[in-house]
């Protein structure tokens, strides 16, 4: 098949089923084009509740889709590779969490949104990194678990210092394999260039930065400035791209041709066809974890507005 047929039958199926295509900002370019809604895990949680679709097709990894079904039950939400997960979330299981509770029962837990639906149910409140330093503001405990992002969690540490924070041993291989060294060399090619980057790259990397912020703060930067000595960015290479076809006329560069998500890469435009051809790959959930978790992302959008 054709690209423009491959799209139109995408088309059509849609409509037969009465779906929405939601893709996340790592996923590749062509299936971001067949997206109704492109977005960062935040913008897709609430866009989950607010279409009225029959149908969400999640273009992205599990727990985006768990969450989606988390926030809309009523709705038929597939993933069209699922297999398609994330080694951070897989870093916590709703055991570590239970035990982190026992050593510290005076804590509040805060997950990210990185984790599985099981793992929210064991939170009193959840967090995108867009959402991260207002959830944690909100807690009225004073000492907080986070999980399972040391690098975001070091991030919220600093921005929130009036808390104590316990921070579990966990990261994006994705984010975190970038060195200081690799912003060095990109900032030694681009001197006068702004530096952008993702909560989840290192401390170290973090210091570096002229702008640390989620992806959809680091495209809305970039959309709304214009600095002429352009822009290196440090995160998932889906944004470098879309940033690239949005702005053809900005200079922007990759810190490292590295960043790229195995898992966020595995979807294609025939698994979406797939999925709405079939009704395959469904998310279901058990009641009482679809009820818990769905708590703990209520808190964090009550918090994040
Ligand atoms: S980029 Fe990192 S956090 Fe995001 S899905 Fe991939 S492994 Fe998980």
């Amino acid at each position: 098949m054709s690209s423009t047929d491959i799209y139109g039958r995408i088309a059509s199926l849609k409509n037969k089923r009465n779906a929405v295509i939601f893709a996340h900002y790592y996923q590749p370019c062509e299936v971001q084009k067949a997206a109704d809604i492109v977005g960062d895990s935040f913008q897709l949680a609430k866009y989950a509740e607010e279409v009225e679709n029959e149908v969400i097709v999640m273009c992205g990894v599990r727990f985006m889709a768990e969450t989606a079904k988390i926030l809309s039950p009523e709705k038929t939400v597939l993933l069209p590779k699922p297999d398609a997960g994330c080694s951070m979330a897989d870093m916590v299981t709703p055991a570590d969490v239970r035990k982190l509770r026992q050593f510290f029962p005076k804590a509040a837990v805060m997950c990210y949104v990185n984790t599985s639906a099981a793992v929210k149910a064991e939170c009193d409140i959840c967090c995108t990194s867009s959402s991260a330093v207002k959830a944690a503001e909100s807690l009225k405990q004073r000492q907080i678990i986070f999980l399972p992002d040391k690098n975001l969690g070091g991030y919220i540490r600093g921005k929130v210092p009036e808390k104590e924070f316990i921070l579990w041993d966990g990261c994006c291989p994705v984010h975190n394999s970038v060195t200081e060294k690799d912003f060095t060399n990109a900032k030694n090619r681009h001197p006068e260039a702004e530096v952008l980057v993702h909560p989840e790259c290192t401390e170290g990397v973090q210091k570096m930065a002229d702008f640390v912020g989620s992806t959809s703060e680091i495209i809305s930067r970039i959309s709304s400035s214009n600095n002429k000595g352009g822009y290196i960015i440090g995160t998932e290479a889906g944004v470098y791209e879309r940033l690239r076809e949005i702005y053809p006329e900005k200079s922007i560069y990759q810190v490292s041709n590295d960043m790229v998500c195995a898992d966020m890469k595995k979807t294609g435009l025939q698994d979406i066809v797939y999925t709405l051809e079939t009704g395959t790959f469904e998310i279901n959930l058990p009641e009482d974890i679809l009820l818990r978790s769905r708590a703990s992302l209520e808190k964090m959008m009550v918090a994040c507005g």
